[in-house]
């Protein structure tokens, strides 16, 4: 079901729960700014998830109420995960569902990070 991005975050989504070891996940990537991990249900060859630590419902508020360290460290940590998984220069391709209309189910600000294979001109 769709989240409304308006609303306060909710610190018992599954991505809170991730991010505090509550629930496993394969992680692929952590630093002080970010973790990432698979996506249970991958789109692509390569489907990872790309999350702040911090409390942030979607992009929306992430890049309204971050702090610029916060914002500076999820992008480098997003850029990071995609060199490491040696996605460079072969390419991948990040999405950011926001809100209701683009279908955003987890009220946790992820990064989706498609790669593997060719992506065409979009994702539906
Ligand atoms: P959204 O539609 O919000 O942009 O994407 C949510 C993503 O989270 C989906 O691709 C979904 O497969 C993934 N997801 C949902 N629950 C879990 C979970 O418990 N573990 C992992 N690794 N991914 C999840």
């Amino acid at each position: 079901m769709p989240i409304d991005a308006t609303k306060p975050y909710d610190d018992q989504n599954i991505f809170a729960k991730i991010l505090r070891d509550e629930i496993p996940s394969s992680r692929v990537y952590e630093d002080e700014w970010a973790i990432a991990f698979h996506d249970i249900n991958a789109q692509a060859p390569i489907h990872i998830l790309v999350i702040p630590r911090g409390p942030y419902v979607s992009w929306d508020d992430f890049s309204a109420n971050a702090s610029a360290d916060e914002i500076a460290g999820f992008i480098r940590a997003v850029g990071t995960v995609a060199r490491d998984a040696g996605l460079v220069p072969r390419g991948y391709r990040l999405l950011a569902n926001t809100g209701r209309q683009a279908g955003q189910e987890v009220p946790h600000l992820h990064v989706h990070l498609f790669a593997g294979q060719p992506l065409g001109p979009m994702l539906a």
